[in-house]
């Protein structure tokens, strides 16, 4: 049987060793730390894009499609909460601007329920939002709060107490943007791979050479001190950010941005739930986006898109003629290796406090919980503002896993079973399969316990394991 290398075992790496290994396919999957998808965060699923302004339509619409088949594939690991959208009175946009489209990606979602009832995984297509206009807010704003709010009303009473009103520009807006949980993801992928005899998943495994061959690929890897070395006839590089080195290492050149970037885990003695909030600004000026992003048990999870919160000076940096491997500051690679002082985690932790206090007040008293989220990712090619990108291929057996976003994951298995196919290695009736087999069978108290064991080694808290709802809003 053909041999198959992954090198990199975040959701990427992960997910590809799974969908290839339901295939039936001999793959190794290689990842230098001891657990799996421990890189940067992944705590939003962007079924729609709707948190990028800038981007283009057409990747709103990619990313939606993309986000609804991640839901099929990882069900356990979605937390089914709304996402309010919010433009402030400081910002130069209108809420009436995002109208056209939230519109079409209404009807792009209306068309792939009519393609396939299973796609409806955000609830009706007439559903997928709604705006609240000043008198519906003030209406709102009178009702109690739910403890287990299901509608997109239920969601939204509480945001109508916690918000300050005069800084917000009407309509406020829901919409069916969930959030995804990377602790939760990686405990689907480690019981999934569990399961696949032909699968066999490496972990505390570094790669630290490759030579290419005729017809495969000669991997040297670094197992607890020891050397091995092995051959493969396929070689999938899904280093993450990362994935320069590898490029390097086989001497081929590839343009790619990588950004080092945090978001701050907080804790608030408030403990209404609130949905998702996102507080539209001008990402990099001190007016950043702020994004609001809950978790059970009073825990806050925040970016703010300026400089001093989830940015870093000089944190985007580019590949060079030389090297296909962007070279981060050392101050942002020793973060991602040696972790952050406690002075640095309290001064951004309280910036990220305050930031988010311009339009929830009450939050300033929040209270920093543990160390950051962070990590760097790769955006490939010459624009730092894609956000839909799957996969690029190099001579007939070597695919680059090159996603910004976990949802992309399924493109990118798609194409590279493409290529597999082309190759002979696949079945033509094979393509475009969704089996998922072994992780439907998860249950949401497998799941919980496995990611909470992740959240303990990797010394975040416990409840960030779970989520703030397991069922669709209605
Ligand atoms: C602050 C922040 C917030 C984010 N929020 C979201 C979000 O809400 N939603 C979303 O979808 N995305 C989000 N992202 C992006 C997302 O985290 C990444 O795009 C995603 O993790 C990329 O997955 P990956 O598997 O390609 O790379 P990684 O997760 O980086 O995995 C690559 C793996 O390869 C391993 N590796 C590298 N070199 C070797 C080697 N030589 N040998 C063995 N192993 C090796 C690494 O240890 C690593 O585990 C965010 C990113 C950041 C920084």
């Amino acid at each position: 049987m053909k041999k198959i290398a992954i090198v990199g075992g975040g959701i990427a790496g992960s997910s590809i060793a799974l969908y290839l290994g339901e295939l039936g396919l001999h793959v190794t999957l290689f990842e230098k730390k001891e657990t799996l998808v421990d890189g940067p965060p992944i705590c939003h699923l962007h079924a729609g894009g709707n948190l990028y302004r800038e981007i283009s339509d057409n990747q709103c619409i990619t990313l939606l499609k993309e986000s609804i088949e991640l839901v099929q594939m990882y069900p356990c690991a979605i937390d089914f909460r709304p996402t309010v959208i919010v433009v402030p009175t400081d910002d130069n946009g209108t809420p009436q601007a995002l109208f056209p489209r939230l519109e079409k990606l209404q009807n792009e979602y209306s068309t792939l329920i009519d393609k396939d009832i299973k796609n409806r995984v955000l609830g009706d297509s007439k559903d997928y939002y709604k705006t609240y206009t000043k008198d519906d807010v003030l209406r709102l704003k009178s009702l109690d709060i739910l403890d287990n709010p299901v509608t997109f009303d239920e969601w939204m009473i509480p945001v109508t107490k916690s918000i300050d009103l005069h800084k917000v520009k009407f309509p406020l807006i829901m919409v069916q943007e969930y959030g995804i949980n990377i602790f939760r993801l990686a405990a689907n992928v480690t019981l999934g791979l569990m399961d696949i005899k032909n699968a066999n998943v490496c972990t505390s495994s570094l790669v630290t050479k490759i030579s290419t061959q005729k017809d495969g690929y000669i991997l040297e890897y670094k197992q607890k001190e020891e050397l091995h070395v092995e051959k493969f006839d396929y070689l999938i590089n899904a280093a993450g950010f990362k994935s320069g080195e590898l490029d390097d290492m086989l001497g081929l050149k590839r343009e790619r941005f990588v950004e080092f970037k945090a978001a701050y885990v907080t804790k608030w003695k408030n403990r209404i739930l609130l949905p998702e909030i996102i507080f539209y600004g001008k990402r990099g000026t001190p007016q950043g986006m702020a994004q609001f992003t809950p978790y059970p048990d009073g825990y806050y999870q925040l970016h703010g898109m300026t400089e001093d919160i989830t940015l870093f000076k000089d944190g985007l940096v580019k590949s060079e003629y030389l090297s296909s491997q962007p070279k981060l500051d050392e101050k942002y690679v020793n973060k991602i290796y040696k972790g952050w002082s406690r002075a640095e985690v309290d001064e951004r932790s309280s910036l990220a406090i305050k930031h988010i206090a311009k339009y929830i007040p009450s939050f300033i008293d929040a209270e920093v919980a543990s160390k950051p989220l962070y990590g760097a990712q790769q955006i490939p090619g010459r624009d730092s503002t894609l956000r839909a990108a799957d996969v690029s291929f190099d001579g007939k057996r070597y695919a680059r896993c090159e996603i910004v976003k976990a949802s992309s994951v399924l493109g990118m298995a798609d194409a590279i079973t493409k290529n597999l196919i082309e190759l002979g290695f696949v079945d033509q009736e094979l393509y475009g399969s969704r089996f998922f087999y072994n992780i439907k069978s998860f249950t949401d108290v497998n799941i919980t316990k496995i990611a909470k064991e992740l959240c303990m080694k990797r010394e975040y808290p416990e409840s960030l394991a779970s989520r703030t709802s397991s069922s669709l809003v209605l």
